[in-house]
C-alpha cells in the first residue's frame, strides 16, 4: 500500500468521496459519523519501505489477524453506522486470499470500495474477481522511475512489476490512481515521476510527501528532503498541472514540517475517519497507538458503535475541553484543532500540547532541530533501517535504536 497524506484522508479519496454519494447509498450525514471505514487487513507485507507508516513494533499484530467473517461483520457495522467509503488496506491486503469475499460483501452493501495496494499479488485471475465483485477502485504505489530508486527505497525487486501492475489496472478499466511518496531520493525525479504516470495513462496522481511516523520517523533524517527541494516541486508541478494537454489531476500534499501551520489532522479525532487495524483494534487513526494512558476497543469485544461512541479512546480528543493554551485560545483553533496528538506526543512528550509544526507551539524548536539534523552528515548518511519483520521484533521488544530522542513507545 502507499503511505496516506498526513496519516489522513487520501487526498484522491476526498476527490473520489464525491462518487459514493452516488453509488446508491443512502448517508445519514452527522456530525461525528464514520463516513470512512478503513480496514488495514494486515500488516504482512513483502515489501520493506523506508518510509512505511505501519507501527515500528507491527510484528507483534501479525499473529492474531482478524478472520474473514470478522471483517465481513465488522463491515456490516460500520455500514450500519453510516459509513460509506470502504479503504482495504495493510501492510499489503493481497497476501491475505479472501480479498475477494471482502469485495463481495461490500459491493451488497452499497460501500464505494478502494483497494490501497502495491501491487504485488494482483494477478489477471484476482483483479477480474474484483472487477466481477464490484471493487470500484484500486490505488497503486510508485516510487521512482528508475529501477535503482524503487529497488533501493522498497528494499524489494518491485520496479518492473509495478509497470505490469499499471498497465493491468488500466486494462480493466479502473480509473488509474496512483500515490508516489515523495522523499530525498526522488523528489528531484519529479518532473520524470509526472510523465512516466501520465504514459501510464494515469487519471489521478498524488504526491504524498513523506510525513514522519512509524518507520518514516525511525528513517527522518535520512528521508528529509531540503526545505529548497520541497518549493521547487510544488513549483514543477504547477507548471505540469497548467500544461494545457495534461488530463491528469495531481494533488501535491505539502510535508507538514515545512508549512507554520499543521493540518487539520483526519479532519478531527473521531469525526469522519475509523481504522479497524489487522488485530480488531479501533482507531481513530493510524498511530494512535503511540499515544500513552489510552486503551483502544477491539472488535472482538466490543461492538464498532461502541468504539464510535462511547469509549473513552474515541472521546478522549473530541471538541476542544482537552486543549492547553497556545491552542485553548487560539482564534485558528477551527481550522486545525491543534493539528496531530500523535505528532505532539511523538515529539515533545505531550499528547495535549500543540502540534510542534505550529510555529505558535512552544515546541516548534522540535521541528526545527529535527529539520537541521536531516542536513547534518554524521546523522543523515547513517543507513537506513527498512521495514523487516526482524527489525519490528526488536522494536516490539524495546530497542530504541534511532527512537531513543522520540517519545514514541516503541
Ligand atoms: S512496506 Fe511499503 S508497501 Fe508495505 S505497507 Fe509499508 S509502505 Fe506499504
Ligand atoms: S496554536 Fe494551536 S490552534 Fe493555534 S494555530 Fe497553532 S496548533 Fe492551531
Amino acid at each position: 500500500m502507499s503511505t496516506p497524506t498526513s496519516l489522513g484522508q487520501s487526498v484522491v479519496q476526498k476527490e473520489l468521496s464525491g462518487q459514493a454519494k452516488n453509488n446508491g447509498v443512502a448517508a445519514n450525514t452527522t456530525q461525528t459519523q464514520p463516513l470512512w471505514l478503513l480496514a488495514e487487513v494486515t500488516y504482512r507485507c513483502p515489501l520493506q519501505c523506508a518510509f512505511c507508516y505501519n507501527p515500528a513494533d507491527f510484528d507483534k499484530h501479525t499473529q492474531n489477524e482478524l478472520s474473514t467473517e470478522q471483517w465481513i461483520q465488522t463491515l456490516r457495522d460500520a455500514r450500519k453506522m453510516g459509513a460509506i467509503q470502504l479503504g482495504i488496506s495493510g501492510g499489503e491486503p493481497l497476501l491475505r486470499d479472501d480479498i475477494e469475499e471482502i469485495v463481495i460483501e461490500a459491493k451488497k452493501l452499497g460501500y464505494y470500495s478502494n483497494l490501497i495496494t502495491s501491487g504485488v499479488g494482483l494477478t489477471e485471475k484476482r483483479i477480474q474477481a474484483f472487477k466481477d465483485g464490484g471493487l470500484d477502485h484500486i490505488q497503486l504505489s510508485m516510487h521512482d522511475i528508475t529501477e535503482e530508486i524503487n529497488n533501493f527505497i522498497t528494499n524489494t525487486k518491485t520496479f518492473k512489476l509495478k509497470q505490469k501492475v499499471a498497465a493491468m489496472i488500466k486494462g480493466h478499466g479502473y480509473p488509474m490512481v496512483l500515490n508516489v511518496v515523495l522523499h530525498r531520493y526522488n523528489i528531484g525525479h519529479l518532473k520524470e515521476i509526472m510523465e512516466m504516470a501520465e504514459a501510464l495513462g494515469a487519471d489521478y496522481l498524488e504526491l504524498a510527501n513523506t510525513q514522519y511516523y512509524g518507520w518514516s520517523l525511525v528513517n527522518r533524517d535520512q528521508l528529509m528532503p531540503l526545505k529548497e527541494q520541497v518549493d521547487e516541486a510544488e513549483r514543477i508541478t504547477k507548471e505540469f498541472r497548467e500544461k494545457a494537454n495534461s488530463k491528469m489531476k495531481i494533488f501535491f500534499v505539502v510535508p507538514d514540517y515545512f508549512g507554520d501551520r499543521p493540518k487539520k489532522c483526519m479532519n478531527g479525532w473521531g469525526e469522519v475517519f475509523m481504522i479497524v487495524a489487522a488485530n480488531g483494534d479501533v482507531l481513530p487513526c493510524h498511530s494512535a497507538r503511540v499515544l500513552p494512558n489510552i486503551e483502544f476497543p477491539n472488535v472482538r469485544e466490543h461492538g464498532l458503535e461502541y468504539a464510535w461512541k462511547e469509549s473513552p479512546a474515541f472521546n478522549r480528543y473530541r471538541g476542544d475541553d482537552w486543549m492547553k493554551e497556545p491552542c485553548r485560545s487560539c482564534s485558528e483553533k477551527e481550522n486545525d484543532l491543534g493539528g496531530c496528538r500523535c505528532q505532539a506526543f511523538l515529539l515533545s512528550g505531550d499528547a495535549e500540547s500543540a502540534d510542534p509544526v505550529c510555529s505558535l507551539s512552544p515546541n516548534h524548536h522540535l521541528i526545527e532541530q529535527a529539520i537541521e539534523d536531516s542536513q547534518n552528515p554524521i546523522l543523515s548518511e547513517k543507513p537506513i533501517i527498512f521495514r523487516t519483520n526482524e527489525k519490528s521484533k526488536e522494536y516490539g521488544e524495546g530497542n530504541k535504536e534511532r527512537i531513543e530522542g522520540f517519545h514514541a513507545v516503541p
